[in-house]
């Protein structure tokens, strides 16, 4: 069934357990596993659990039992990034020691009036690690990449975003440092991902940069928003993946992504619409937009 093989391809899905999976989490999910799975690659998942806060009980093992539901198999133990805060602390205090990195004291209100790009108040303050968010200096420069569907794209680091975060005040670490440290460490070469991470990505080469580590191949898929236009999320209560919708919303899934379907296909079961999507995955059908809006997908 496998059209060719390329059993060095690692792709991940990682997912954050601050709600239940939706309609967009789902699009990204089947497009990393088909993406994999059509070249007889490994694929992945990863909890990103890093901020407990924000988690919501029970969504860790909703998650999961979505995705089997929906017949996904991924390959290993999964991964929990709650598990994984040595390594990141070893990152933070090797960056801090050589300069790369410095504590920030800064408060909300004194940043802001800035649109989010740190003015860089603390860089020189010399303040120790203890009670400080760690920020990570960035280059006076570009960095882009080509995106497999979204095509070249780049950010000024220093015009753009600024020093940014890598471990927060309350010792939480950053999303843009796990995200990088755990794709090196699980050998992951492609990421399939919702494009709303699109402008997280530059920050993330240049971290890959800074840590001597391997930039993976990226492929952003259009996020699924509101008629309104807002991300389709937990706040705007979209619905969670229900088992009894498993293939009407997988073939929806696949539709929204530029793949064929066949109405032959509403009786099967969602394993068997996984196998004819991988037989058949086209990544050059995504559309190559930001944004779709949910009311209009069929
Ligand atoms: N955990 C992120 C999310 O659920 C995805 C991170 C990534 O794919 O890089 O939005
Ligand atoms: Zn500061």
């Amino acid at each position: 069934m496998t059209v060719s093989s390329n059993p060095s391809y690692i792709g991940r899905f990682a997912p954050t357990p601050s709600g239940h999976l939706h309609f967009g989490s789902l699009v990204a999910a089947l497009a990393s596993y088909l993406d994999a799975r059509s070249v007889g690659g490994r694929w992945l998942l990863r909890m990103e659990d890093l901020d407990p806060p924000r988690e919501m009980p029970g969504a860790q093992g909703a998650i999961l039992d979505a995705l089997q539901r929906y017949g996904f198999e991924w390959d290993g133990e999964l991964v929990r990034q709650s598990e994984r805060h040595d390594a990141y602390a070893q990152v933070v205090d090797r960056l801090f020691s050589l300069g790369l990195a410095y504590a920030c004291t800064c408060s909300r209100k004194q940043l802001e009036g800035y649109h989010g790009i740190y003015p860089g108040l603390c860089r020189n303050a010399g303040h120790s690690m203890e009670n400080a968010a760690i920020r990570v200096r960035v280059p006076e420069l570009m960095y882009s990449f080509e995106d497999r569907v979204q095509g070249l794209f780049g950010q000024h680091l220093g015009r753009d975003v600024g020093d940014f975060v890598i471990r927060r005040r309350d010792g939480l670490y950053a999303y843009q440092l796990a995200v990088v440290l755990d794709d090196a460490w699980q050998g992951v070469t492609d990421i399939v991902r919702g494009a709303d991470l699109l402008d997280s990505t530059p920050r993330q080469l240049y971290l890959q940069e800074l840590l001597g580590l391997p930039q993976p191949r990226y492929l952003h898929v259009p996020l699924i928003v509101q008629p309104d236009g807002h991300k389709l999320g937990k706040s705007y209560r979209s619905p969670p993946l229900t088992a009894d919708q498993a293939t009407p919303l997988l073939l929806r899934a696949l539709r929204t992504l530029g793949q064929a379907t066949d109405d032959s296909l509403t009786l099967a079961t969602p394993r068997e619409v996984l196998d004819w999507g991988i037989a058949r995955w086209n990544a050059g059908l995504i559309p190559r937009t930001l944004t779709l809006a949910e009311a209009q997908l069929r």
